[in-house]
C-alpha cells in the first residue's frame, strides 16, 4: 500500500521553503540582480499554490501577490490614505490597501 502524505508536515516544509526564497529573494535584489529576485518571488507564490499554505503576514509583506514581485524601493509605491496602507506594486499595478490601525477587539461587557 502507498504511504499516506503527511499534508501537514509538507505544509511546513513549504513554509520553511517560502522563507528561503524570500531570503534569497531580497539577498539577490541587494546584490544586484533584481530579476532573479523576481524570479524566486515567482517560485514562492507557486509554492505557497501547490500546498495551499496562504501566505502569511511577513510574506505579504514582501511579495506582490499577484505578479510575485519582490518589494523593493524600485517594485513598490507606500502611500498612507485614508487611515489605509496602500501599496501598489510598480510592475504590474496591484493595490494592496491595509488599515493604519489594527482592528479593534469588540469591546467586553
Ligand atoms: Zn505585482
Amino acid at each position: 500500500m502507498p504511504k499516506r502524505r503527511d499534508k501537514g508536515e509538507e505544509r511546513a516544509i513549504a513554509v520553511r521553503r517560502l522563507d528561503l526564497l524570500l531570503a534569497a529573494a531580497r539577498a539577490e535584489r541587494a546584490g544586484g540582480r533584481p530579476e532573479l529576485a523576481d524570479r524566486y518571488g515567482v517560485l514562492a507564490l507557486a509554492v505557497a499554490q501547490k500546498y495551499q499554505t496562504g501566505l502569511e503576514p511577513r510574506h505579504k509583506q514582501q511579495l506582490c501577490r499577484k505578479c510575485g514581485a519582490v518589494a523593493g524601493a524600485e517594485t513598490r509605491r507606500v502611500r498612507v490614505v485614508a487611515g489605509r496602507i496602500v501599496t501598489t506594486c510598480l510592475r504590474c499595478g496591484a493595490v494592496r490597501r491595509q488599515p493604519l490601525e489594527p482592528r479593534r477587539s469588540p469591546p467586553s461587557p
